[in-house]
């Protein structure tokens, strides 16, 4: 968790206010990549990193163009709160959109044009959508990121981590610092303004001075968003066997502190807002798509693996690729070869989601967006749990808006256990 501190008074509050009522429909899509030149030590997400899976790549994209073609026809507008489109073409069009992996920069720039033009055949997109494609460092130079800023690419995830080789080495990712920075270098000579680089603490071996070596750089070149992570073990990686699974005996929770404090207090005091739990932005450069997350809004999520949530129901795709590329080879795949529906929210879970989720973030939860979403207020629905966050000084009450103080930013997950 991170540091807890006031937010400033000045800076726009991006997740109050009670976003698009579910009957309107996503607005915001995913598109999972999962591929990578090399699993790194410690994760455990779905990538492929194979050749044979690598040698699918170009199916798989026409796999996702097709299941993107199809989603109207499987949620059509009649179905209440999933509704994607009225023949074929949606009411509202994309105002986010993100490739997450995996290792979307390892997909040629022509790929990600062909899914965008799927995107935007079927639902349309704003001219203002926010397009994020997280690149790895390793697999992009000056040229292909003009070529994804070309095919309609506007904002960077770029997953540096650290700028400390022997740290990278223990976490197995296929770059150094040289390359990393020669990475953040290309994105802004091919005309990136907005990116955002990924900083990883309280990995074994690395040092206060490797933390703030690591900071110095993303201020120097102005990184306007900078997303913060302790390293989680997890259990079956090659770091969790290595390691004896058990962190403690290299970092301490103290010492894992003590550079979240550093990093977020730096970032503070040079005018970046601690907007979510895990995330800091110059004001105006906050993640819009992360942002749709934090106020529980529907998404569509495309590719194998992706979870997506519509709402009332939650749900992922098939994670093999020869189940969800096998699926989608038939012009009429059926919704239910690809897609499993894993949860049907019942009104008293999604209101704890909103809880949980307004919470993460400076915005809070507001009052009067919560009784339009819900039809009640946040007092006849959790009383109880407010009352006792507010005597034990986690949460308070301003202007209308539940947000955590200072010391519940600290202590969050104490917070969040109340709404599980
Ligand atoms: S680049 Fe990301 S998704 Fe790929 S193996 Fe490394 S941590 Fe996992």
């Amino acid at each position: 968790m991170p540091e807890n501190r006031p937010f400033p008074e000045n800076t726009r509050a991006i997740a109050a206010g009670p976003g698009p009522s579910m009957a309107d429909g996503p607005a915001s899509a995913y598109i999972h990549v999962p591929f990578c030149v090399r699993k790194c030590a410690y994760c455990d997400f779905l990538s492929f990193a194979d050749e044979r899976s690598h040698a699918r790549i170009e199916a798989y994209v026409d796999a996702v163009c097709r299941e993107i073609t199809l989603t109207p026809k499987w949620f059509p507008a009649e179905e209440p709160g999933r509704r994607a489109g009225v023949e074929g073409r949606a009411e509202r069009p994309l105002e986010t959109i993100y490739f997450g992996g995996g290792t979307p920069s390892l997909l040629s720039p022509t790929q990600v044009g062909k899914i965008l033009t799927a995107l935007r055949d079927t639902f349309g997109i704003k001219d203002s959508c926010e397009i994020t494609l997280e690149a790895n460092p390793g697999t992009v130079n000056e040229e292909k990121l003009s070529a994804f800023r070309e095919a309609g690419i506007n904002r960077l995830s770029i997953g540096i981590q650290s700028l400390d080789d022997n740290v990278l080495q223990t976490l197995g990712r296929i770059h150094d610092a040289g390359s990393a920075m020669r990475a953040v270098e290309d994105a802004r000579l091919a005309g990136f303004q907005n990116i955002s680089c990924d900083m990883m603490l309280g990995i074994p071996g690395q040092t206060m001075d490797s933390v703030k070596k690591t900071l110095e750089f993303f201020l120097g070149k102005e990184i306007p968003h900078i997303s913060l992570y302790s390293l989680i073990l997890e259990e079956g990686t090659p770091l969790y066997a290595r390691l004896g699974g058990d962190i403690e005996k290299y970092v301490t929770q103290e010492q894992d502190r003590e550079m979240y404090h550093y990093v977020t207090s730096h970032l503070a005091g040079k005018g970046y807002v601690h907007y979510e739990i895990s995330n800091m932005a110059v004001p105006g450069y906050e993640s819009r798509h992360n942002s749709m997350y934090w106020r529980a809004e529907p998404y569509f999520a495309f590719g194998a693996g992706a979870h997506y949530y519509l709402g009332n129901e939650r749900g992922r795709h098939a994670e093999t690729l020869d189940e969800y590329i096998g699926a989608l080879h038939e012009e009429n795949a059926k919704k239910e070869d690809v897609l499993i529906t894993e949860e049907i929210l019942s009104p008293e879970d999604r209101m704890k989601e909103y809880m949980m989720l307004g919470f993460r973030t400076r915005a809070g939860v507001g009052e009067e967006a919560f009784r339009e979403r819900f039809g009640m207020t946040v007092e006849s629905a959790f009383g109880a749990e407010i009352e006792k966050e507010m005597n034990s000084g986690l949460v308070g009450f301003e202007d209308g808006i539940y947000r955590l103080t200072e010391k519940g930013f600290d202590l969050a997950n104490q917070v969040f256990m109340d709404y599980v």
